[in-house]
């Protein structure tokens, strides 16, 4: 499609060009050079050394516009047809999922990145491609809990738990996916079962972010939360001397669902529906997923590559060797209502 398009690629580059945005965008000799317009939500400071990196390796230069992600959402519908977004890039298969329903993204065609990601890991008409993977799994007190009782999601739910369990708020899109995945899995009925044992398991009404459930199990506030996995290994492998004291004595488990595995969800992005740099746009998703970027994502931000032929680098390759649910994660984001209702229905706030 890439190819099949290039003329009015080109086009379109020769046009932005002549704009006025792109005026102050130095090129560097070489044919390389002009810029891109990110939309990002992902909210981690490692990012800026990545988009760093992409510019020296090309020459574009990277605009960032940042927000959370139904505020960029909604700046993209208002900006319309004219909209300067050329990627938005989302930390949560469902928030990916939320720009594609809204028509967001334009498919992509590129053999580099069906090479590098797997099937499950994107959208599969080529709207958008998870960069990293990261599990949602269960910190626990080793003093209280056996790892064996917490080796499934549906054990969360279990009496076993009353009052032990801590976890964030149910509109967070972590909790939406995890949700999505299990209504996937099991069908409404049971899913909802799941979100009713969770809410009468809570030790207290949710409240901040994933690693404040960590320290809640450390303070004995709970004996197991809810966690994505990176959130976790930063606080173990970070300069936090007091986070490091946490995950000293909290560790991380990896439950499995139906015996294939513990949910995996990707932060990832795709080429806006009217992007003006759309060959750069194409190949910032091509340098997301190449193995210098996977491994700096890893390194920094302690997500897993999503690319295979990426081994996992220090510090996450202590904890890379779980089995990883093999579902597609643009399963989630269709049973989006259907888990914010159910949670909510729960009393899971
Ligand atoms: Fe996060």
């Amino acid at each position: 499609m890439i190819r099949t398009f290039g003329a009015v690629t080109l086009a379109t580059l020769w046009l932005a060009a002549c704009s006025p945005a792109a005026d102050d965008a130095s090129a560097p000799a070489g044919g390389q050079g002009g810029e891109l317009n990110l939309y990002t939500s992902r909210h981690y400071d490692a990012d800026l050394a990545l988009y760093e990196a992409f510019t020296a390796e090309t020459g574009i230069k990277v605009n960032r516009i940042e927000g959370n992600p139904d505020q960029l959402i909604a700046r993209m519908q208002a900006e319309g047809p004219g909209s300067p977004a050329d990627v938005f890039l989302a930390a949560d298969a469902g928030a990916l999922w939320r720009a594609q329903n809204a028509g967001l993204f334009q498919p992509v065609t590129s053999p580099t990145l069906d090479a590098a990601i797997p099937a499950n890991l994107r959208q599969p008409d080529g709207q958008w491609y998870g960069f990293s993977r990261r599990a949602r799994v269960v910190a626990y007190d080793p003093a209280k809990v056996q790892p064996a009782e917490i080796d499934t999601y549906e054990e969360l739910a279990s009496p076993r738990f009353r009052g032990k369990l801590c976890v964030r708020s149910s509109d967070n899109v972590y909790n939406l996916s995890l949700m999505g995945a299990l209504i996937e899995a099991w069908g409404e009925a049971k899913a909802k079962g799941w979100a009713e044992g969770v809410a009468a398991n809570l030790a207290r009404p949710p409240e901040g972010g994933d690693r404040d459930q960590i320290r809640a199990v450390n303070a004995g506030v709970c004996e197991i939360a809810l966690t994505n996995s990176y959130y976790y290994i930063r606080m173990a492998s970070g300069d936090d001397a007091a986070d490091k004291a946490v995950t000293d004595k909290v560790k991380l488990a990896f439950p499995s669902l139906e015996g294939q595995g513990a949910h995996v969800n990707v932060s990832g992005g795709g080429v806006a529906a009217n992007a003006p740099n759309r060959d750069n746009a194409v190949r910032f998703l091509e340098f997301l997923a190449s193995p210098k970027a996977q491994d700096m994502v890893a390194r920094m931000n302690n997500e897993f590559p999503a690319n295979p032929a990426v081994p996992a680098p220090a510090p996450v390759d202590a904890y890379a060797d779980f089995q990883a649910h093999p579902m597609s994660v643009a399963a989630f984001g269709p049973h989006q209502a259907a888990a914010q209702s159910m949670m909510s229905a729960a009393g899971w706030r």
